[in-house]
């Protein structure tokens, strides 16, 4: 799936975890971290430090696209942050990166289960994959769009606090 769509729906399952703006960001934002294996990826060319020599050592859509990444980084951050109000914000994150698993699975196949082989997802031609990613992003929009408008997303994300 592209990075657009990725944080869209990240953003979407960040806000379902946490109502908040700061839900919200971590959301999208972690659900671009997967791609760090991929020089390519948005996130790949803004930390070509990392993403290079990780596209050497490991094939994409591998490891940072398994569960074990999605919990492994969760729970790193929760480590890192547990005495500050921000220690909630792992589970936006784990929400984040499975969020990008699962749009990966739609559009193609990942490692769900490594360090086991076995790929997991709809393989497809690319010209498919463009399609199927298009009439995604637009459905989130349309789905963001139509809760902005008619739901209480706006109003919660204005009187809810920061966190
Ligand atoms: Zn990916």
């Amino acid at each position: 799936m592209y990075a657009k769509t990725h944080m869209i729906a990240g953003g979407i399952v960040g806000y379902l975890i946490s109502p908040t703006w700061v839900g919200v960001l971590g959301g999208a934002v972690s659900s671009l971290l997967s791609d760090i294996d991929e020089p390519k990826s948005f996130i790949g060319r803004k930390t070509l430090l990392l993403s290079v020599p990780l596209n050497w050592s490991i094939e994409h859509r591998t490891v940072t696209h398994s569960l074990l990444f999605a919990f492994v980084s969760a729970f790193i951050f929760f480590a890192v942050t547990v005495l500050t109000p921000l220690y909630m914000l792992g589970y936006v994150i784990l929400g984040g990166i499975i969020s990008h698993i699962v749009g990966d699975m739609l559009t193609g196949r990942v490692m769900l289960f490594w360090p086991m082989k076995k790929k997991i997802g709809i393989k497809m031609p690319f010209w498919i994959y463009r399609i199927v990613d298009m009439l995604i992003r637009l459905g989130l929009i349309y789905l963001v769009i139509h809760q902005l408008v008619f739901g209480n997303v706006f109003k919660n994300l204005l009187s809810n606090s920061i966190l």
